[in-house]
């Protein structure tokens, strides 16, 4: 699933290997996992600052999707300014109690864990008081109320918490250090959605192209070299090491044509 982090969880990859290994994976069918949150930034966030505990007990289910993950970070009155954030997390024995309002939390009425932001210092500047913590969405005490969009859907909610208990051991990094770990959240964040962003823009353009020409068309691989894409089934033409592609490309082409005889790159 993320074969540039560290092992076990990952592979150490470096970036070539990275695309190889996800355009094997698309080749091959292979359905991964969604979890964009969990996935995306909840646990790089894990990796960078959670105990040997925290990574073994959340990255390993996250990973494979069996357990959905959301973000509990923005606010009524914190959006843009984040850290002017004021729900608030007061430590009381082995357990942190939360109370206060989140909003577009997407995905939050079916995530089983949540990355949550909560402001345990008050007397310290904005920035300095927040903390990090991972929530238990059927915790006690939190309500999800949904915000339909105008198109119907529901993906964004609101999150209510009043006298949540969480875990102690659910805080992530050091008390008061969590807007350190908020800026690596959000790094992933713009790296995961630019990312699919590109990905999709990428799939429409060779689509689009493909659909226009009935023979072939010239585009560019995401290696950036020109490549020439079929223009019946739109993929692009595996390179020679990747010949046990070519024959199965062949085989679920619709119009078999010369482009997959690996002749044409
Ligand atoms: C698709 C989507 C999914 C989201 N999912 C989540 C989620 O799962 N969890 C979560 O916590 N949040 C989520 N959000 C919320 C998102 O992080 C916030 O929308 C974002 O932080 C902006 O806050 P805001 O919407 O309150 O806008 P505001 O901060 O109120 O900004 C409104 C407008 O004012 C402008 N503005 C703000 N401050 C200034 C300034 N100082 N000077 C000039 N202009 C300014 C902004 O650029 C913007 O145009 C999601 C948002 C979207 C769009």
């Amino acid at each position: 699933m993320v074969p540039h982090w560290a092992s076990p969880f990952g592979r150490d990859a470096d970036p070539i290997t990275q695309l190889m290994i996800d355009e094997e994976l698309r080749a091959a069918g292979v359905r991964r996992p969604v979890n964009p949150i969990g996935i995306g930034w909840a646990g790089p966030t894990l990796m960078y600052a959670g105990t040997a505990e925290q990574k073994e007990r959340w990255l390993w289910p996250l990973l494979s999707g069996e357990e959905f993950w959301c973000q509990l970070f923005s606010e009524p009155g914190a959006g843009s300014d984040l850290a002017a954030l004021t729900t608030r997390a007061e430590r009381d024995g082995d357990a942190y109690v939360i109370n206060g309002q989140k909003v577009w939390n997407s995905y939050a009425h079916i995530a089983k864990w949540g990355i949550l932001l909560a402001r345990t210092d008050p007397s310290a500047a904005k920035h300095a008081g927040i903390s990090y913590f991972v929530c238990p969405m059927q915790a006690p005490g939190i309500e999800v109320r949904p915000l339909v969009d105008m198109t119907g859907e529901h993906a964004f909610n609101e999150v209510f918490f009043t006298d949540v208990r969480i875990p102690a051991d659910h805080l992530i990094g050091a008390e008061h250090g969590g807007w350190e770990l908020a800026k690596v959240t959000l790094g992933n964040e713009r790296v995961s959605l630019s990312g699919e962003a590109a990905r999709v823009a990428a799939r429409v353009a060779a689509r689009v192209a493909v659909l226009s020409s009935p023979a072939s068309v010239t585009g560019s691989s995401r290696y950036g070299s020109r490549v020439r894409f079929c223009g019946s089934c739109g993929s692009a033409p595996y390179r020679p090491f990747w010949r046990g592609r070519l024959r199965e490309q062949r085989r679920r082409c619709a119009r078999p044509s010369p482009m997959h005889t690996g002749s044409t790159s």
